[in-house]
């Protein structure tokens, strides 16, 4: 009953009201894109309106026309009805495509109306399957006969996602064209990210870097993100979808953009630097997915489209100050991601401003987020690669500082072993002949108790810079043990290692440490020189052979060679 008089208020509303001026028929001769100038529109605001009521309402309401080239709604608004006016001047029915470009509407009817009667009806949108699609595609693709003479097709549509609809209309072969253009630019774009993604999980494996792994995630969530508010992931992957996945969308965008933080304090090594923040970072992603939870509970779809839209802004325009402060505290690699962060900012702030209408529609300013990104990931990459090199870098300054004596700067006795076996297996291999002087500096306990330790510092390295000196290249040269030093001689007979030998042994009796003198007392040294001319000798063999002869030479008195 009430129903009735309500319908009845509609008709009188609808009859009271002043007729309305006549929209453009859409032209037949040419692909048209927007369309926004061609529609009437009517918000919905009492009960659901037939495809009649909304006629009438259509011819006795003043259309309100679209200023833009795109129609847009609001986000979170009624049900809203769309005509388009058509005319056919010739005597068959021709056939054109209308396409509502948006994928995702939750209901979308449309009905093609020719002389008081509906032609024919759709019943559309992502709440049902995509198998049960007349023509299977992410957009709503409207096949229409349009009769000779005058027609018009009526659209209503709902959803509390953004009611944005792009449109086009044309022929078929004018929408397999135009729709190509735009698969191949998807086509590029999620190759690239899926090669970028894959290429990092495999570094990820290699090297075990954390990072690698949060940079991954990032790009597989925004490749998702992308996926599901382009229509492209229902499409291929879940064409018989249930109504939840109207979820999809807060979900997905919410899951960018906490992989993004993630990634962000992941790079920026925020645990470690500043792990205030950090807590704070972690309690902010989970009090936006409580909110949602909550949301999700509630059914609150439109309030949760719009709370991950302001989170993922704010994530992104948090990022920028958090790098910017590592940066100043000396992380150089930091600036790659404020770049990336900036780019990022920029694409998804012009895409979100189009998609809440903020600004008008454009299929670049659409895009932006998806250019914004690409960059974004590009420089992030650069960051990383910069980030391995510092720590590659920081790896070989420790190795190397692990192989030398701090005192002499000479190779210690495990840099010594590592470097000479390599020479000996080749002399070994080639028959050629290796010598070993082993030195030890004589009566140097009473250097030490005459003049002190740190005088006794300051020969050892007044030594080791002589015995730098007096050594050839391709010699290996090391700090064996306290004032002991080895010699590795490669391709060296006896003869020529006893006249090295010798020369070490006159250089070593005119060093003086530069900063205190020694008051006349020579430093000397004794020597055994051991020569091996098949060098089928190990290294510890060769030292003990040298050893017996240096010991030889203290028992002969000191300062001299043996061989
Ligand atoms: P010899 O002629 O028989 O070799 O007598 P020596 O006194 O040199 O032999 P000894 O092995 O008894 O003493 C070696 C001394 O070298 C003992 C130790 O105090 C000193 N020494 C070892 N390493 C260092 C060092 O790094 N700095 C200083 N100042 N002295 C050291
Ligand atoms: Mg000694
Ligand atoms: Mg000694």
């Amino acid at each position: 009953m009430r129903r009735a008089i309500r319908q009845l208020l509609v008709l009188l509303l609808i009859i009271c009201a002043a007729p309305a001026a006549a929209s453009v028929p859409l032209p037949l001769d040419q692909a048209l894109h927007g369309l926004g100038r061609y529609a009437d529109t009517l918000a919905e605001d009492g009960e659901r309106l037939t495809p009649r009521q909304a006629q009438i309402a259509f011819q006795r309401a003043p259309g309100q026309a679209a200023d833009t080239g795109v129609l847009h709604f609001g986000t979170g608004v009624g049900p809203h009805w769309i005509r388009f006016a058509l005319h056919n001047p010739s005597q068959t029915p021709v056939e054109r495509l209308l396409v509502i470009e948006n994928p995702w509407i939750d209901q979308l009817d449309a009905y093609l109306v020719h002389a008081g009667q509906v032609l024919r009806d759709w019943r559309l949108g992502d709440s049902l399957a995509f198998s049960a699609r007349e023509v299977s595609h992410r957009h709503f693709v409207l096949p229409l006969m349009i009769p000779a003479g005058d027609a018009e097709v009526l659209v209503r549509v709902e959803t509390p996602d953004p009611m944005l609809l792009p449109a086009f209309f044309g022929t078929q072969e004018q929408f397999e064209r135009y729709d190509r253009l735009n698969s191949y630019s998807y086509g590029l774009l999620y190759g690239f990210l899926l090669a970028l993604a894959l290429y990092n999980l495999v570094l990820y494996f290699q090297i075990r870097l954390r990072r690698y792994l949060a940079y991954v995630g990032f790009l597989a969530s925004f490749l998702i993100l992308n996926m599901v508010y382009t229509g492209h992931f229902f499409w291929w992957f879940w064409p018989s979808q249930a109504a939840w996945w109207q979820w999809g969308h807060p979900l997905v965008i919410g899951l960018y953009a906490s992989a993004w933080a993630a990634f962000a304090t992941t790079f920026l090594q925020l645990r470690r630097y500043m792990p205030a923040l950090y807590r704070g970072v972690v309690w902010f992603i989970g009090m936006f997915w409580f909110c949602q939870l909550a949301l999700l509970v509630l059914n609150e779809q439109a309030w949760a489209v719009i709370t991950s839209i302001l989170f993922s802004l704010l994530v992104t325009l948090l990022i920028l100050p958090v790098a910017a402060m590592s940066w100043r505290s000396g992380m150089r690699e930091a600036v790659y991601l404020i770049l990336a962060s900036i780019a990022s900012a920029i694409g998804t702030g012009i895409t979100a401003a189009t998609v809440i209408n903020w600004l008008s529609f454009d299929p670049i300013g659409f895009r932006a987020i998806e250019l914004g990104i690409s960059i974004d990931a590009v420089l992030l990459s650069f960051g990383l690669a910069q980030q391995f090199r510092h720590t590659e870098r920081r790896l070989v300054v420790a190795q190397q500082v692990a192989r030398l004596d701090p005192l002499t700067g000479l190779y210690n006795r495990r840099a010594f072993e590592e470097v000479v076996v390599p020479l000996l297996a080749r002399a070994e291999r080639f028959r050629r002949p290796v010598s070993l002087i082993l030195m030890d500096l004589d009566r140097f306990k009473s250097i030490n108790d005459r003049f002190g330790h740190h005088v006794g510092d300051a020969v050892l390295r007044a030594v080791s810079d002589t015995l730098r000196a007096t050594v050839r290249k391709g010699d290996v040269l090391a700090r064996w043990g306290g004032e002991e030093f080895i010699l590795l001689l490669p391709e060296t007979d006896q003869e020529q290692a006893l006249h090295l030998a010798e020369r070490i042994r006159v250089a070593v009796a005119s060093t003086e440490p530069d900063t205190t003198t020694l008051g006349g007392v020579a430093v000397t040294t004794s020597l055994g020189l051991f020569t091996s001319n098949s060098a089928q000798q190990s290294l510890a063999q060769l030292v003990r052979e040298a050893d017996a002869l240096l010991y030889r030479a203290k028992e002969a008195g000191r300062d001299r060679v043996c061989v």
